[in-house]
């Protein structure tokens, strides 16, 4: 017989069935057992009776615990209108046990499965991260992060995007994060650094000629964590377009996220549709915030402000600590390197480079970002002039030497944006955590406590790879 999922077994009365999955509660009434079978679809009940039970199934009863994982053949039957359970997929039936197998036992776990409050605590849950994802929230969570990754997909494919995986060993990229570096084993005393951003590919991509790209782009930053930014990594919507203006890009991804959110999360209501547009610097003066959140009712837990957050200025005003310079009270990018400064206030890069708007565009929702982007610099005699006035030495130049190379071979007019995966379903599922919404995510301070990572490395990798650590 066929393994069927618990959910099929509503259409099957009568019919004998056999279902597989793990013990969610067992209860005892006298001589009847009762066990709720848990699949990834849903929960059965399973009634187990010494008369109808073969001698076997009989005799391993009495050891079976929650989380056993069990094989049960058996016969479905309807429930009497008193027993119907409307909290569960299955309520108007249950299975009627004929013959029981334990697949595997298992141990009393560390927490509760099936109580739906978080009474573990973060390092408890991550260190069993696979029993944490058996909660039926977290696995709901993590199929809605599928079923959107899906979405975007099918609809960027539909708008003819492709999607191109682009390099994990890399170089440093200037997305003003710290980098986490890999060292080489070939090249001595070099290193790699995990992308923070696809950024540089996906522009040469458009010097390539691929005009619509999308990835779903793991993103490496040396972060500290908080609530809405993980450390480690994390995933965005990464999207490159070529012939495009900004009103294009802008366009484009109002139409996805709203046909996003009527398909999947029907239930939520987009507060004003076309999204508002504002100013960075009336939403600073206004709201003190460049990611506003325009929600008319903040309690309401479906409701959806997207705003967008235009007209930048393209530099601010970098501290001390920036990573490109050495000094502070320098003009540093606002959003990168390679956003393009409005045409009207080109002439401004010479005079007022303070007042010089850009075509950032920064994607807010309910008052977390969910997106940055821009308009990228297509003529490298801007860049130039960008480089030069964020201090750039000539060494650091060189560091783009492939970058100004391309440049000379035809450049389209491009741009794009960067919506984060985790984040947008964080507020979407009405999480308060990133961690809710990514299967093995790090701890606040940057651990996997179930892999225990990071950890120590053997003399001879290290000899390997031509590192020593120093003693402290
Ligand atoms: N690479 C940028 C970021 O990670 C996004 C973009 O400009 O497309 O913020």
């Amino acid at each position: 017989m066929n393994r069927i999922k618990t959910i099929e077994t509503v259409s099957q009365v009568g019919e004998n069935v056999l279902v597989k999955g793990w013990v969610n509660v067992r209860r005892n009434m006298g001589k009847i057992t009762f066990l709720d079978l848990r699949d990834r679809f849903g929960i059965l009940q399973v009634v187990a009776v010494p008369a109808e039970l073969d001698q076997a199934s009989q005799e391993i009863l009495t050891d079976i615990r929650p989380e056993f994982v069990l094989s049960i053949e058996g016969t479905v039957q309807a429930r009497g209108v008193k027993q119907i359970n409307n909290d569960i997929k299955t309520g108007t039936v249950e299975l009627l046990a004929h013959k029981i197998s334990i697949l595997s036992t298992a141990e009393t776990p560390p927490f509760e499965i099936d109580n739906e409050e978080r009474q573990a605590n973060e390092e408890l849950r991550l260190k069993y991260r696979y029993l944490d994802l058996r909660h039926e929230r977290m696995k709901n969570n993590i199929i809605a992060r599928d079923r959107m990754i899906m979405f975007l997909r099918e609809w960027l494919h539909k708008n003819d995007f492709i999607e191109i995986q682009t390099p994990i060993l890399s170089k440093s990229t200037p997305e003003g994060a710290r980098d986490y570096l890999v060292p080489s084993r070939l090249h001595p005393g070099k290193f790699f650094a995990l992308p923070q951003a696809p950024q540089q590919y996906k522009q040469l991509l458009m010097v390539a000629g691929m005009e619509k790209y999308f990835q779903i782009a793991p993103c490496f930053r040396d972060e500290d964590a908080r609530a809405d930014r993980s450390p480690g990594e994390f995933y965005q919507l990464d999207m490159e377009m070529s012939f495009v203006s900004q009103e294009d890009i802008l366009s484009l991804v109002e139409k996805m996220f709203t046909e996003m959110v009527e398909t999947l999360f029907p239930d939520k209501k987009i507060t004003q549709k076309p999204w508002p547009r504002i100013n960075h610097d009336e939403a600073v003066k206004k709201y003190g915030s460049d990611k506003p959140d325009l929600r008319k009712d903040k309690n309401d837990p479906n409701e959806l402000a997207f705003t967008w957050v235009l007209n930048f200025p393209l530099f601010a005003k970098q501290t001390v600590e920036d990573r490109f310079h050495g000094a502070g009270d320098v003009w540093g990018p606002s959003h990168n390197m390679f956003t393009a400064p409005q045409e009207k206030d080109i002439p401004l890069l010479d005079s007022d480079p303070g007042k010089v708007q850009s075509y950032q565009h920064d994607l807010a929702l309910n008052g977390f970002e969910v997106g940055g982007g821009a308009v990228r610099i297509h003529d490298m005699k801007i860049q130039e002039k960008v480089w030069d006035l964020i201090g750039f030495s000539d060494e650091q130049k060189k560091q783009f030497k492939h970058y100004s190379e391309a440049f000379k071979y035809g450049v389209p007019p491009h741009g794009g944006i960067a919506p984060g995966i985790d984040r947008l379903l964080m507020v979407l599922l009405g999480e308060k955590n990133l961690k809710e919404v990514t299967a093995f995510p790090l701890t606040s301070d940057g651990r996997d406590p179930m892999m225990e990572s990071p950890s120590s490395v053997s003399q001879e990798q290290l000899d390997e790879l031509h590192l020593s650590i120093k003693k402290k």
